[in-house]
């Protein structure tokens, strides 16, 4: 059980097939209680009641800073206290550069680049009291290798953007005891991209995955189990490439 009695926060974690959803599962499994935050209360909390007894489900828009401070507060009261954030929730386009319109930005920038600011201020007090945390952040393999079929330039762009707010949280949070890492995954079949997915792309982006597959959410959890446990307990500003060998 390497999180029994730790309290884990989870954003964007009600989509069915989703990473956030494994993730709250695999914590759950190994004996943490898990707050799953969404867009949708209803959604959320079924969630939440889906992965067992004792976890919560909370509407939480992340791109709003009152949202993330009530739903902090919200899990602290109900919970007790936040051991872990995982600041998963994120959106994407598949545009062109000359398509992105201002408003396709802002709402990429926002979920990805501004939820993971909200939400990290929201707990950082918290955790700062506390002497101790630990911040995953959902990247992408898009930000290091530039787009992707499913991820605009702005899709990039902000995903860049969490990486360096994830290093930066890390160096100044490394004195409180609070750990940030990050995870940049491949191509994971979600409802982000399952579905979406023609035999034939497949086959040509099996070409460029040394492990010849495409992710699963739970390649995803796992490595976020790694980064929230003690498991990782001297790593902070690290991000883990769970993308089946893209990058080599
Ligand atoms: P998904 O679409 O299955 O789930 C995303 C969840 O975020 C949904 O439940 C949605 O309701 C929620 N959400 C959207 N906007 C929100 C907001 N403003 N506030 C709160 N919640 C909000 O996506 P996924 O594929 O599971 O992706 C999870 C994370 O992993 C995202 O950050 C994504 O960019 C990243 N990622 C995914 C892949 C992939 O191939 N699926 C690859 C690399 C990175």
């Amino acid at each position: 059980m390497l999180l029994k009695d730790k309290i884990a926060v989870i954003t964007g974690a009600a989509s069915a097939r989703g990473i956030g959803k494994a993730v709250a599962r695999l914590f759950a499994q190994q004996g943490g209680r898990v707050a799953i935050l969404d867009l949708d209360e209803g959604a959320a909390a079924a969630a939440a009641a889906d992965i067992g007894p004792g976890h919560i489900g909370l509407a939480c828009d992340v791109t709003a800073r009152g949202d993330c401070e009530r739903a902090a507060q919200e899990v602290i009261r109900r919970l007790g206290h936040v051991d872990i954030l995982v600041n998963n929730a994120g959106i994407t386009q598949p545009l062109k550069i000359m398509d992105i319109a201002p408003e396709n930005y802002e709402a990429v920038t926002d979920v990805s680049l501004r939820g993971t600011l909200y939400m990290s201020q929201a707990l950082i007090p918290h955790m700062r009291s506390r002497r101790s945390g630990s911040i995953v952040c959902l990247s992408s393999v898009s930000a290091q290798r530039g787009g992707g079929i499913f991820g605009g330039p702005h899709y990039s762009a902000a995903k860049a953007g969490v990486l360096g707010l994830a290093r930066a949280m890390a160096r100044e949070l490394g004195p409180d005891n609070i750990r940030v890492n990050s995870l940049t995954p491949g191509l994971i079949l979600t409802d982000i991209t399952g579905g979406k997915l023609t035999e034939q792309m497949k086959t040509e982006i099996l070409k460029g995955i040394p492990l010849n597959r495409l992710g699963e959410a739970q390649d995803v959890a796992n490595s976020c189990l790694f980064l929230a446990s003690e498991l990782s307990s001297y790593l902070t500003g690290v991000t883990l490439d769970v993308n089946g060998g893209m990058l080599i």
